[in-house]
């Protein structure tokens, strides 16, 4: 049975994407490659881990909740074996989102994928065609234009595509008025992302 490096579990409502506002459990599993300068959870990827837990374990503490779905996110989750945590919850009744940066290739079968890709490091094409919804998050006005580029070609189905602004640009009155504006011109699939957990 895997056994998983943990940061964190938690029961709390989702912050972001189409599900805010839902109940859910949250898995963070360290280690992530990826490396973002302004990352807001490097807990999930400096020093070490707090604990390790079993797939069963894992899955048998969310079951106490009355949780839906949980969440699996980091760090960068999918650098781990998942598919038997995926099949661990499952066997409870519990759905999974899965939230990537797409750093591998995809190997997992998920009920949701959250995919936020970055633009300095590469993402998988095999994520970016899988994934139920789009996160871009930025930090400049430019970036806007650079995520739309890169990723440009991969919108069209998605469910939706959050542009959020990075953590310490989330009052950037400029940089907000620059998300509604290209929100505005493109239209759906896009929309102004937010963090309700950081409210
Ligand atoms: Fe942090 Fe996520 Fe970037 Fe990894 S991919 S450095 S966890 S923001």
């Amino acid at each position: 049975m895997a056994v998983y490096p943990i940061v964190e579990t938690f029961y709390s409502i989702q912050g972001e994407g189409l599900y805010a506002g839902a109940g859910a459990y949250f898995v963070r599993l360290f280690g992530c490659p990826v490396k973002c300068p302004w990352c807001d959870t490097k807990n999930s990827w400096t020093g070490k881990p707090n604990l390790s837990l079993s797939s069963d374990e894992i899955a048998n503490e969310a079951s106490l909740s009355s949780c839906d779905f949980a969440v699996i996110t980091g760090g960068e989750p999918t650098i781990h074996p998942l598919q038997e945590l995926i099949d661990a919850f499952h066997e409870r009744g519990i759905k999974v989102h899965i939230e990537t940066s797409g750093y591998m290739p995809k190997n997992i079968e998920a009920d949701w994928i959250t995919l936020s890709p970055k633009l300095h490091s590469h993402t998988h094409e095999s994520y970016l065609e899988a994934a139920d919804e789009l996160k871009f998050i930025v930090s400049s006005e430019d970036e806007i234009s650079l995520y739309l580029e890169k990723f440009g070609g991969y919108l069209r189905g998605k469910k939706a595509v959050f542009i959020t602004p990075e953590f310490s640009k989330s009052r950037d009155a400029e940089l907000l008025n620059s998300i509604c504006e290209t929100v505005k011109l493109y239209g759906s699939p896009l929309r102004a992302g937010w963090q309700l957990h950081k409210c």
